[in-house]
């Protein structure tokens, strides 16, 4: 029997999870519960709906010309993807039939010593991963977990020479301090595999969506970030040259 994968949804052309045009699958469930995030809709494991590997694959056949044409691909994120690592496997061995560049979107939580990694690993192009904060304390506040794991993976991906694109996500009171900036830059300086930081702007969007859902959003306060905020965390990150603003 071929495996299933639970999904919340997808999207055909995005342009912000990876190099060029992606097909963006969104799996279903996630173990955090990231104070910012905007798709609360997609922690619960038992939401979403079911999907066979050929059934996504059929989909995604569609738009091989665009992803090939563009430099892109598939991503598959969440919720958490390698909750559901099987079915990726699966996925990504058809896709990699059909020559598609693979990535995956991770928070890290399952860890270097995630089962059945290596064979993922084998099939997926890059990793991006999200570190929530650098400060484990801090980490577990926004998101309920500590980071051990998600460094530890990060760590891990830099051992097999796995290319890895950071994102972060700048809060307004909670991850913009220079202290945070500065040692998540140690952190990442650290590692060799890292071809890109993305910096990701706070913003307001999924608020409905936990008002929705009935869950308490404590971030209806939070500022989202300035110009000024967002150019001092890439030039810290990024090393980029400030902004005049
Ligand atoms: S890891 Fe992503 S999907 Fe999960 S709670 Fe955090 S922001 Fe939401």
């Amino acid at each position: 029997m071929s495996v299933k994968g639970r999904i919340h949804s997808f999207e055909s052309c995005g342009t912000v999870d990876g190099p060029g045009i992606r097909f963006v699958v969104f799996m279903q469930g996630c173990p955090f519960k990231c104070m910012f995030c905007h798709n609360p809709d997609t922690w619960d494991y038992n939401g979403g709906s079911e999907y066979t590997v050929d059934e996504v694959v059929s989909k995604i056949k569609k738009y091989l010309p665009y992803l090939k044409a563009s430099g892109g691909g598939v991503t598959v994120t969440g919720g958490e993807p390698l909750m559901q690592i099987d079915f990726i496997i699966e996925l990504f061995k058809e896709l990699k039939k059909l020559n598609v560049h693979t990535a995956i979107d991770t928070n890290g939580y399952a860890g270097p010593k995630a089962r059945n990694l290596n064979s993922l690993m084998e099939l997926t192009d890059l990793v991006l991963m999200s570190i929530k904060h650098i400060n484990s304390h801090a980490h577990q506040k926004l998101t309920g977990f500590s980071n051990h794991n998600t460094l530890e993976f990060a760590k891990f991906l830099d051992e097999i020479g796995k290319p890895l694109w950071i994102r972060y996500v700048v809060i307004p009171g909670f991850t913009d301090d220079f202290l945070s900036l500065f040692n998540l830059k140690q952190f990442i300086n650290g590692l060799k595999n890292v071809e890109n930081v993305e910096i990701l702007p706070f913003h307001k969007q999924g608020e409905k969506k936990w008002k929705k859902l009935k869950l308490p959003y404590n971030l209806d306060k939070a500022a989202v970030p300035s110009k000024f905020a967002i150019s001092k965390a890439k030039k810290l990150l990024k090393n980029e040259s400030e902004e005049k603003v």
